[in-house]
């Protein structure tokens, strides 16, 4: 039947989700800009309009989802549960009511679960932005989806 938990591993080339609220965004576009060499050797995406400012603003290819407050966030925790996001710069508002709160718990709950590095203020994604992961493939120990599945169907 397998472990209770499995490694997986964040590639060299890293998955890039950026998202900021919109306070927020000025921010993360210049940090952006200031880290475009390291970000452009990865595979950027984002909420909408997030991921279009940065575009715009940096010449960096951000594919873009919808945006937050429709479900943006949702999408990339979604990538996150099927392993297509490994690695998160999420610069939100702590000062700000949110519509789509909810949703934003969300996307930090999975993103823990899933054990992704994942920077909510500038100090925390300069810090991962200089790691020495981001040369290199990094191993991280998840649950075992599948495992967890069959022993929840035969126990409950
Ligand atoms: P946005 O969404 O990039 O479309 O503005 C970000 C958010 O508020 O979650």
């Amino acid at each position: 039947m397998g472990e209770d938990f499995i490694t997986l591993t964040i590639g060299k080339q890293k998955n890039i989700a950026l998202i900021a609220h919109d306070n927020m965004k000025p921010e993360l576009i210049k940090w952006c800009d200031d880290n475009k060499e390291i970000l452009k050797k990865h595979f950027l995406c984002g909420t909408g309009t997030t991921a279009r400012m940065i575009s715009d603003k940096t010449g960096l290819p951000v594919r873009g989802y919808n945006s937050g407050p429709l479900g943006g966030d949702q999408q990339i925790g979604a990538k996150i549960v099927e392993g297509r996001v490994d690695f998160i710069i999420f610069f939100s508002d702590p000062l700000t009511a949110q519509p789509h709160d909810p949703d934003v718990k969300a996307l930090l709950r999975i993103a823990q679960v899933y054990d992704i590095p994942i920077a909510n203020n500038k100090a925390t994604a300069d810090f991962l932005i200089t790691s020495k992961y981001m040369e290199q493939e990094y191993d991280h120990v998840v649950q075992n989806f599948k495992k967890n599945v069959e022993d929840r169907a035969h126990s409950l």
